[in-house]
């Protein structure tokens, strides 16, 4: 099973993907978190895209793409995988189409998390990492998550803020970039949903990213089928 998932920052989208990882159990490649594991470990990686990540630019293309193309590789993707936060732009959209028409590898579904842009900042400045896993869903404004105390509901691990969570310039830049229907994220979404309506192979999945954690999973998993 080979999947797509779209949501802007916020909505929710690394709390689902943790679920449909699950329930097809595919590795959940975050094109964001290989980011920051490559940060922390000091990679070359990680210090040439450090600062593009901290002021909420795009990492260029000719780091990112290879770097998801080479992931998609990798021994435990043969049965696939769920891909989160790549493609984030028109063109990132059409090399993966590309690299998979070539490796003979075709998409089963994409999943569009649509969700308004206030709302959706809300929730960015109020989510928690924890340091155990990144899955660990904390969000100080949202009591269905809420941290417990200081520390991660699921583990009691410590919990931290991302940097470029807290910096609202950093968040906006994020969101143009997401919303853009004409070269951003959403025109990616939308290059693959024209391709699904052409295309009864290819299914497109919209999901309401408003109600709460249960309810959107519940959607989620009525519409995966
Ligand atoms: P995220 O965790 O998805 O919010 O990603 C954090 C940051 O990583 C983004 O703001 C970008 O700077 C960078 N990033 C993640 N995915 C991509 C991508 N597909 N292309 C370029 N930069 C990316």
């Amino acid at each position: 099973m080979r999947i797509l998932f779209f949501g802007p920052n916020g909505s929710g989208k690394g709390t689902q993907g943790s679920i449909v990882k699950d329930k097809y159990n595919i590795p959940h490649i975050e094109s964001g978190a290989i980011f920051r594991e490559n940060i922390s470990k000091g990679t070359e990686i990680g210090k040439k895209a450090k600062e593009y990540i901290d002021r909420g630019d795009l990492v260029p293309d000719e780091i990112t793409i290879p770097m998801i193309l080479g992931r998609l590789q990798a021994d435990d993707c043969a049965n696939g995988w769920l891909l989160d936060g790549f493609p984030r732009s028109k063109e990132q959209a059409v090399k993966l189409d590309e690299a998979l028409k070539e490796a003979n590898m075709a998409l089963d579904v994409v999943i569009e998390m649509i969700l308004d842009r206030q709302i959706a900042k809300n929730r960015i400045m109020g989510r928690r990492l924890c340091e155990n896993d990144n899955n660990h869903p904390n969000n100080i404004f949202i009591d269905a998550i809420k941290p417990d105390g200081d520390k991660c509901r699921v583990c009691g691990g410590a919990l931290s803020a991302r940097s470029d969570d807290q910096d609202e310039d950093a968040i906006d830049k994020r969101h143009n970039i997401y919303y853009d229907t004409d070269t951003g994220t959403l025109a990616s979404a939308y290059y693959f949903k024209a391709i699904a309506e052409k295309d009864g192979s290819l299914k497109y999945v919209t999901l309401n990213g408003e109600p709460s954690v249960p309810e959107v999973t519940e959607e989620l998993v009525g519409k995966l089928g």
